[in-house]
């Protein structure tokens, strides 16, 4: 059965970094998380996007950082489990016992919860064709900006992500059209300005408040009706895209089956990133103390702590202080693991 030091639950960009800091402890790590992808939100809501509040980093996109991320974590052969859901955790002698939804079993000295906004899935949009037309023309997530080039894209929310792509998506796309339900948007006002004063220049349209009727077309989307919310009139969109940013919704799953202490759907933990059960970390978006901000930047610092805190439980010689990289002797990650994995364990 495959053992490692610490078993990190959630491979976004706060369970990479904890990845990073066992590394510099010496210690294994394996990363389950439930997307196929390392990168959490970043890799699924908005790869494309630029980050800006990542210190070191005047402007990144999230795609990039999370590239960095892994290329900083591989020198210590992380164990990626993809596509695996974690579903239950047990207590054992030698520390934990963890089972994903496809049935195999992982053993860990102490374990890492950094499960974001837990396993999280796009709200999607409800109007006729919209089922039969995703992955037709119907996303949910903008992957590739190229893919849009020359298109007619039709943007539906009124958020952030949804004002953001009506940005991005003007410079490749053929034309772009958002609607929005209501008159006025949730986005940044700053954003939601760029995007008023680009439609004002006749490079964007903007709907308000129109919503989605139905989706037409034969083995692709062709057009789109949608209607004012409030006089119900209809009115006919050649469409060839539409990039639906309505939201998400996310689920603790399983987690919240762990005995784990909970506040709404967030873990407890104290200012050592300990959870109610000994051995148990959690840090990033899932967790809840006093002056918590979901952000990337306190993410890592939170998983820093957890990492370090981890790393003394699954080996209780080691000091909880890491001491700092820029004092080591070698290049992080040159000495193997201390209780390295089988690299066939990545197919798990
Ligand atoms: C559109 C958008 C823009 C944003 N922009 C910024 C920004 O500019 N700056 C900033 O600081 N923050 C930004 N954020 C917030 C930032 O993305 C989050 O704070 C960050 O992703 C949290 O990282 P995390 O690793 O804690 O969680 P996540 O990124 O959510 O990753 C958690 C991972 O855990 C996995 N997981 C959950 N449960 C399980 C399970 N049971 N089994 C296996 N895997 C599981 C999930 O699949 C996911 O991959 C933005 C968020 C959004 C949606």
């Amino acid at each position: 059965m495959p053992k490692t030091d610490v078993l990190i639950v959630g491979a976004g960009p706060v369970g990479l970094f904890a990845a990073f800091y066992v590394g510099m402890r010496d210690l294994s790590m394996r990363l389950v998380d439930a997307l196929p992808e390392p990168g959490g939100q970043l890799t699924a809501l908005y790869p494309e996007k630029y980050i800006y509040d990542v210190a070191g980093y005047p402007k990144i996109r999230a795609k990039e950082l999370v590239t960095n991320q892994v290329q900083q974590l591989e020198p210590f052969h992380p164990v990626f489990s993809l596509g695996a859901r974690a579903d239950k955790l047990e207590r054992i002698e030698a520390g934990f016992a963890l089972t994903t939804d496809k049935g195999v079993r992982f053993e860990a000295s102490s374990i890492i919860i950094a499960g974001g906004v837990g396993a999280f899935e796009p709200r999607k949009l409800v109007a006729p064709g919209v089922t039969e037309f995703e992955n037709k023309g119907i996303a949910y997530a903008v992957k590739n900006l190229e893919s849009y080039r020359g298109k007619r894209v039709l943007v539906v929310g009124g958020g952030d992500s949804a004002v953001d792509w009506v940005l991005m998506l003007k410079d490749v796309a053929k034309s772009v059209s958002l609607i929005h339900r209501r008159d006025s948007f949730r986005a940044h006002a700053a954003t939601t300005n760029q995007m008023i004063a680009a439609s004002e220049r006749g490079e964007v349209q903007i709907f308000t408040p129109f919503e989605v009727a139905r989706v037409e077309g034969t083995n692709h989307v062709e057009r789109v009706v949608i209607y004012h919310s409030g006089s119900k009139v209809e009115q006919t969109l050649e469409i060839d895209e539409i990039v639906s940013m309505v939201g998400y919704l996310s689920k603790l799953g399983p987690i919240a089956d762990w005995g784990l202490e909970l506040e709404g759907n967030r873990i407890k933990v104290n200012n050592m990133m300990e959870t109610n059960i000994k051995g148990v970390f959690a840090c990033g978006d899932i967790c809840v103390f006093p002056g918590k901000l979901k952000l990337i930047a306190t993410g890592y610092g939170e998983a820093a702590i957890a990492a370090n805190q981890a790393a003394v439980t699954a080996n209780p010689d080691l000091k909880f202080e890491p001491g700092h990289s820029s004092e080591a002797k070698e290049a992080p990650g040159t000495k193997p693991a201390v209780a390295p994995v089988s690299s066939s364990d990545a197919a798990h």
